[in-house]
């Protein structure tokens, strides 16, 4: 049974319909939750829309959904609820402050400093992924995403925490985008974002550096004002001028989060078809 809670279990909730749709399943094969701690970790670039979900989720299903975000300071996180949730980008923004560099499809710190190690830093703080209480790490990533699947099954425990080992409940019960979308159909309320071939295109952080061209484009075409933090960032690091390399750039190989703002009004071809979105282990 890949939903049966085998002791204690943090769940990682992206604010997506996939891992919504995995809280579901546990929630519905275990009769004691005294085990679970559900984690959501805010990078305050979230849409309006994802919070709200997650607020939903919590609510209509009667369950604790810890809210997280990154903070520069000793503990390394703060507890924040739906009120208080971060919705500029502060999180991001710190992390990127203290680093004095922006992260790229290569260096993703961002997801690594803001969700990963925010969740093991609070789980820590209270017991959990230590020698005296191990834990699964339960993480929703499907069996249609063989590679990320293949990743973190080489890797096993998680790069954070030798006493966290990653499970991994939808890849094993071969669960796929076309049953979460069936699933979510079938539900009195959903997430308040539309997708387009199975992907949410404001899911995670909205104009992510991992997002396709194509799918950033339409994005700042339709709400040109998503580019301001986004630029705003690229400016002022590079304003430091520390770089002989990219890394006042989120991605070297396109325009500048400016620049694309600065087109979004005009004929946009400058992106090749083949430009398409990397996978983010932020998760959908
Ligand atoms: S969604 Fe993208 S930008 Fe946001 S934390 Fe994840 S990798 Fe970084």
């Amino acid at each position: 049974m890949p939903y049966r809670l085998r002791g204690p279990t943090c769940l990682s909730f992206s604010g997506g319909r996939t891992s919504a749709y995995m809280l579901r399943q546990v929630l519905d094969c275990n009769a004691d939750l005294s085990d679970l701690i559900v984690c959501f970790a805010n990078t305050g670039k979230e849409h309006e829309a994802t919070l709200q979900f997650v607020q939903e989720c919590g609510e209509r299903w009667n369950i604790t959904i810890v809210w997280l975000e990154y903070r520069d300071n000793e503990q390394g996180f703060e507890i924040v609820d739906f009120g208080t949730a971060s919705r500029n980008g502060e999180p991001f923004e710190t992390i990127i402050q203290k680093r004095n560099y922006l992260p790229n499809p290569v260096t993703r710190f961002c997801t690594v400093e803001m969700k990963i190690r925010v969740m093991h830093k609070y789980l820590r703080s209270i017991g959990w992924s230590s020698e005296e209480t191990p834990i699964d790490m339960m993480t929703g990533i499907r069996a249609d995403e063989p590679k990320r699947v293949a990743k973190i099954r080489t890797r096993g425990s998680t790069s954070e925490s030798k006493y966290a080992t990653m499970v991994l409940p939808l890849a094993d019960a071969g669960v796929t985008v076309h049953d979460v979308g069936e699933f979510w159909r079938a539900q009195p309320f959903d997430l308040q974002l539309p997708t387009i071939n199975g992907r949410t295109l404001l899911g995670n952080c909205d104009l992510c550096f991992l997002k396709g061209a194509h799918q950033i484009y339409s994005i700042i075409a339709t709400e040109p004002a998503r580019a301001n933090w986004w630029a705003q960032m690229e400016s002022r690091v590079k304003s430091k001028g520390k770089f002989s390399g990219n890394g006042d750039r989120f991605r070297s190989d396109r325009p500048s989060y400016q620049e694309m703002r600065d087109y979004s009004d005009q004929q946009f071809d400058m992106f090749a078809e083949h430009d398409e979105a990397i996978e983010c282990f932020c998760g959908d």
